[in-house]
């Protein structure tokens, strides 16, 4: 909905038990998230439906789940640890992160050996020479802190720096570390694309804005590897997936746009993101990158495995080239709860509140409502009972039939299904629309396939 704020969501989602602030008996732990019981279904949901378009409906990708500790030596590979000592400063108006003595290079175009400085040089000279961040020319820095991104914790009983192993700051690292597994046990062809959902740690400077940036979050992505000349195919192709996907759960075209980096890692040979327009502006969705051999050659440099594919027709020996494509399940889950949220005008007077989910990624498809409580309820238990076993529903028969009705719209449940008279009789209910209110009758047995239809993406 237009002019929706953080702040309403971020009330209405504990209010209503989809998100609730971690840790909050104590006060809360800053930017830590617990989903509630809606929440949790939701974001269920929206990983479900990424499973089933990128994994189930793609033969050619295989999905994993890795180990969230891994060998230290990945974070050397993958650049993780290399780069903690460098000062760091965040631009606290666009979130890009910068390193200071790279700024004052660029700056002075070299003439200003800024390597040797201390820290309070660096932003000395950053400060009186008023270097704006070279992405939004805003003049808002954080201190420089030498950063490390990753969280630490240790194996063993012994605490010492042999012990030290790190939480995965993405997900991606466990794709490119059983390439080479995948690829014989499943006697994979190229291309072909590995998958994964789950857990990711960041030690954020400046996390924040709800679930839009978090210390811990899950992400879904996939690794598509193939050979250089396709490459560029893969990468259109996904921009175009990753698209559809998210208008396909409900966010709007006009609040979705691409997001071209002209500015690339060394190694990348393009990258896009796609931002969504969260009440907080237009931010990064998810993001799209080609990676060139890069993290394959990373990996067979540090472990000394060949990281090789093998053409079966041409013989052709290469590293394959990787096309990332990552986003986070929270951060669309806050996109989602934005875009659904309506304050909606009645024509009595009234308002309601309404979250119109798709069913897919409802927390509950129906509710079961008996009119009566005295005279209905245990039909509908039985009928609720039944439902339970296809698809998540709920129950209530707390208050009058109005009242029940706008509490399942705000929880975003796209049918109401009322046990009356007609039921016992007749073996009839009325089905409510979430978003029509229009109402139908249907035979109690006609009512999963009803729903299930409307449960398509
Ligand atoms: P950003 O620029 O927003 O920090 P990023 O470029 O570091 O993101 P990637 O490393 O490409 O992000 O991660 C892929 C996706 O994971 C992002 O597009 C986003 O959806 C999600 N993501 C990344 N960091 C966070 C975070 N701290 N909290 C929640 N989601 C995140």
């Amino acid at each position: 909905m237009e002019n929706v704020t953080m702040e309403k969501i971020v009330n209405l989602c504990k209010q209503y038990g989809f998100v609730y602030p971690g840790s909050e008996i104590y006060d809360g732990f800053a930017n830590t998230w617990d989903f509630g019981p809606l929440g949790v279904e939701l974001k269920n949901n929206i990983k479900k439906a990424w499973w089933q378009r990128f994994v189930q409906e793609d033969i050619n990708t295989y999905g994993i789940d890795a180990a969230i500790l891994m060998n230290p030596k990945v974070w050397e590979a993958s650049g993780h640890i290399e780069s903690f000592g460098d000062p760091k400063m965040d631009c606290k108006k666009c979130k890009q992160r910068f390193r200071a003595d790279s700024l004052i290079e660029e700056f002075s175009k070299g003439t200003v050996a800024a390597e040797g400085m201390s820290d309070e040089e660096l932003e000395k000279y950053i400060s009186d020479n008023h270097i704006v961040c070279p992405n939004c020319k805003g003049f808002d820095w954080t201190k420089i802190r030498k950063f490390n991104p990753m969280f630490k914790t240790s194996r063993g009983t012994l605490e010492n720096d042999a012990d030290t192993v790190y939480l995965r700051p993405e997900t991606c690292q466990g794709e490119y570390v059983n390439f080479l597994n995948v690829q014989r046990s499943l006697r994979a062809k190229l291309p072909f694309a590995i998958a994964q959902i789950g857990k990711s740690f960041r030690n954020e400077i400046t996390p924040g804005n709800f679930l839009f940036r978090t210390i811990e979050f899950e992400q879904m992505e996939l690794q598509k590897f193939c050979h250089e000349k396709d490459s560029m195919n893969f990468y259109e192709d996904y921009k175009k997936r990753a698209l559809e996907f998210v208008k396909d759960l409900g966010l709007a075209s006009d609040k979705l746009r691409y997001h071209d980096h002209d500015k690339l890692a060394h190694y990348a040979k393009a990258a896009c993101d796609i931002q969504y327009k969260f009440p907080i502006g237009w931010e990064e969705l998810n993001g799209i990158h080609h990676r060139g051999t890069w993290d394959l050659s990373r990996h067979s440099e540090y472990s000394g495995k060949k990281m090789e594919y093998q053409d079966p027709e041409t013989n052709e020996k290469f590293i394959p080239n990787v096309i990332e494509y990552s986003i986070g399940a929270d951060r669309l889950a806050l996109a989602i709860l934005c875009q659904s949220y309506e304050e909606e005008a009645l024509e009595d007077g009234t308002t309601r509140e309404v979250m119109h989910f798709h069913p897919y990624i409802a927390p509950y498809k129906a509710a079961i409502l008996p009119l009566v409580k005295k005279f209905h309820s245990e039909k509908a238990k039985e009928v609720c009972l039944e439902l339970a076993k296809i698809f998540m529903v709920t129950y209530d028969e707390t208050g009058s039939i109005g009242k029940r009705y706008r509490r399942q719209d705000v929880a975003g449940t796209p049918y109401c299904i009322t046990i009356d008279d007609e039921t016992i009789n007749n073996g009839t209910v009325t089905v409510r629309d979430r978003d029509t209110m229009k109402q139908v009758t249907l035979k109690i047995e006609e009512v999963p396939s009803y729903i299930k239809d409307k449960m398509k993406i």
